[in-house]
């Protein structure tokens, strides 16, 4: 584990000392919505634990991030319906990461529209809090009802 400390945006976030439109956290795993999201609905799973890529996450942590997906994935298909998902996971520049802590994007997607990174812009910071708090009802209700 590298950087375990206060520059790290995501360790920040993870605190609770860096503001974050929050979805989820538990004492292993948190989600929050992407402050330059690519779509409506756009959030991240990431550990609470520092680790900077796929080459330094515990199976462990990996494991919980996994779960999570599940159950984000399947409130984002049931609050905004959207009609697909992708999952991205970056690690190193080369492939495009930028915040150097392990995190796994949720993207939903409509048909036709592109999938251009470089074309996000910052989101509406009122607007993801009631977004996030809604998924949060969401997944503590349960998505099947
Ligand atoms: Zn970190």
């Amino acid at each position: 584990m590298s950087n375990t400390g206060d520059s790290c945006i995501f360790c920040l976030i993870a605190r609770g000392d860096a503001p974050a439109a929050l979805v989820y956290r538990d004492d292993r795993v948190l989600a929050f919505m992407d402050l330059f999201p690519l779509s409506r609905g756009h959030l991240l799973v990431v550990p609470r634990a520092h680790a900077e890529n796929i080459f330094e996450i515990s199976e462990a942590d990996m494991l919980e991030v996994a779960a999570l997906q599940l159950r984000i994935a399947a409130v984002l298909k049931a609050e905004l319906d959207p009609d697909g998902i992708a999952v991205y996971q970056a690690n190193g520049a080369a492939a495009g990461q930028t915040v150097f802590h392990y995190h796994v994007h949720l993207i939903p997607r409509a048909d036709g529209e592109g999938f251009d990174f470089a074309n996000r812009k910052t989101a509406d910071r009122g607007e993801l809090s009631r977004l996030a708090a809604r998924l949060m009802e969401s997944l503590q209700r349960g998505p099947q009802n």
